[in-house]
């Protein structure tokens, strides 16, 4: 506000016509008495305007620099052109000029719309607001353009829906096009587009639904795998919705590490059952031969026994024992062969039998090739490295940012101790399964050790890291498990790196590592920065 401090004689010009001349004091008794009779508020602007009316000052009203600045301030920024327009509303204000002012706004306000056809030249906010613009070649070639995008996404199995987006492109195209017109063709377009959409949308939910059964399918048929049973598990948590691509990426990795073990465990396991129902065979044939054989021997011997009780003479005994010992020399010898042919049969089983311990070794060792850790479902070292390497591309692509944490159950070896080591493994499941339910769906958990995991956060800065990481121990700390009808609480301690420029996912999880150690050193249960 602007007080004329400065007067010391005002000159009366019209004000009662008594006095031509007061001095500012009598001018402000008048003033007051004024404020009285016309039963106004003291305040300063009326004060201000009746002592300027009874001194004959013109009420020129003060320029309010101040609030002014405050919207200035407040104006939001959205292109270069609003950014050019506030600095000259600035400049304006500064040098108290109103036509500065008045300009500046209506030019920021033509940038309202960052592709309005006027904007640009900055032209009045009165004329953009009463006159909009006519749709444009250039307009109708973006909603073109956006009706395109749409197509890719809604498959193109419904041939009606093709056409008629077909003709409604060249609609919009073609600059002979009525406004009227382009908007029947889109209402029809948004009518039909709306049902593709929910049919594509049912298409996806059938999909999953298709996909869970035929997880669970597999889980059923691998009963006696834990292995096999632990990526079931992980696939049919990867599979349920929301979808994303990377969800996606992680059910293919999945799916491909079951499928190549049980193609190679199936085909290993045929071989050998084979081998074994030959033997059978064989021990079968066998046995029914030692028993037709030995019967007629039997029956030859109790023959005998008859012939000799009957025997009269040596005579009558010879043919008779000559018959004895042809039997058993025959039986003997036909024993001999069984004995040895089942003494091979035997060394054969046992051939087998390494064979197959063989082969659920070999099957261990494809286990520790696959990407997964049978336990948690988490990433094994081997998927981490693959997904480090991932990550670490995109990161140097996109330029943008990544997060490794490290974290460790904390007093593990004591709930081992305690509670067996069971539910030492329940617990690290239920670590595991608690991770992927609080991370988002592309962040990546991998089991890095016994107890430790480690956790990649893309397009995360180290304090949304830090605040990811204590989000996970705020959700361990609500949700116990059960070691029998006891309830289990776990807490771990972590520390969290943002990856550097051109750094190492070894180096990066090493300084995580760091962290984690301090974390343990500062009294566990917590999440610090590296
Ligand atoms: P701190 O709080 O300092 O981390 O102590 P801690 O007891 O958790 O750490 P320590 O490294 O001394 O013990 C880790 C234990 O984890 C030792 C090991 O027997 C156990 N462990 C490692 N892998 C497994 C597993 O797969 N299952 C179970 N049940 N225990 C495991
Ligand atoms: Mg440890
Ligand atoms: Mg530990």
């Amino acid at each position: 506000m602007v007080y004329p401090n400065g007067l010391l004689w005002i000159i009366f010009a019209s004000y009662g016509g008594s006095m031509t001349e007061s001095k500012p004091f009598e001018v402000a008794r008048e003033t007051l008495k004024q404020l009285t009779v016309k039963k106004l508020a003291p305040t300063p602007v009326n004060y201000q305007s009746i002592y300027n009316e009874i001194a004959g000052i013109p009420n020129v009203s003060a320029f309010p620099a101040a609030p002014l600045r405050q919207i200035a301030q407040a104006l939001p920024l959205k292109n270069p052109g609003q950014q050019k327009q506030k600095g000259l509303l600035n400049s304006a204000i500064d040098q108290r000029n109103w036509q500065g002012v008045e300009s500046a706004l209506l030019a920021y306000a033509g940038f309202v719309m960052p592709d309005a056809p006027n904007g640009a030249s900055g032209r009045g906010l009165t004329e953009t607001l009463t006159a909009p613009p006519a749709l444009t070649a250039d307009f109708m070639g973006q909603i073109a353009r956006l009706v395109e995008s749409t197509l890719p996404a809604l498959g193109s199995d419904d041939s009606r829906f093709t056409a008629q987006a077909g003709q409604l492109l060249v609609a919009l195209r073609d600059p002979a096009t009525d406004v009227t017109a382009a908007k029947t063709l889109l209402v029809n377009f948004s009518h039909r587009l709306s049902f593709a959409a929910e049919d594509q949308a049912e298409v996806k939910a059938t999909l999953l639904k298709l996909l869970q059964l035929i997880v669970e399918n597999m889980g059923e048929l691998s009963l006696d795998d834990s292995w096999l049973k632990g990526q079931t598990e992980a696939l049919r948590t990867a599979a349920a919705p929301p979808l994303t691509l990377r969800r996606l990426d992680e059910v293919e990795r999945l799916l491909k590490d079951v499928l190549f073990k049980q193609k190679d465990a199936k085909g290993r396991a045929l071989e050998a059952q084979d081998e074994l129902r030959k033997m059978l065979a064989t021990f079968i044939e066998r046995m029914s031969l030692m028993t037709a054989s030995s019967s007629s021997y039997h029956g030859k011997m109790e023959e005998s026994v008859r012939l000799m009780e009957q025997a009269r003479s040596l005579e009558d005994i010879a043919p008779v024992l000559k018959e004895v010992m042809g039997a058993t020399r025959l039986m003997t010898s036909e024993a001999l062969t069984v004995r040895d042919e089942l003494q091979a049969m035997r060394e054969k089983t046992q051939a087998t039998d390494a064979e197959l311990t063989k082969l659920h070794q070999e099957l261990d060792r494809v286990s520790a090739q696959a990407l997964h850790d049978h336990l948690t479902g988490a990433l094994n070292r081997k998927g981490l490295d693959e997904a480090l390497h991932r990550e670490i591309s995109g990161l140097r692509r996109k330029q943008s940012l990544l997060c490794v944490a490290l974290l460790d159950i904390d007093n593990f070896k004591k709930l081992n101790d305690s509670k067996g080591h069971d539910t030492g493994d329940v617990a690290l499941a239920h670590l595991a399964t608690v991770a992927r339910e609080c991370m988002r769906p592309q962040d990546t958990l991998a089991r890095y050790g016994g107890e430790e995991f480690v956790l990649l956060l893309p397009d995360t800065s180290l304090e949304q890291g830090i605040a990811a990481m204590t989000r996970l121990q705020r959700e361990l700390s609500k949700r116990f498990f059960l070691a029998g009808s006891e309830k289990v609480l776990i807490t771990f301690s972590a520390g969290v790196a943002q990856f550097v420029h051109d750094e190492t996912g070894a180096d990066a999880i090493k300084r995580a590592d760091q962290a984690m150690y301090m974390a343990k050193r500062a009294g566990k249960n917590r999440v610090l920065g590296a």
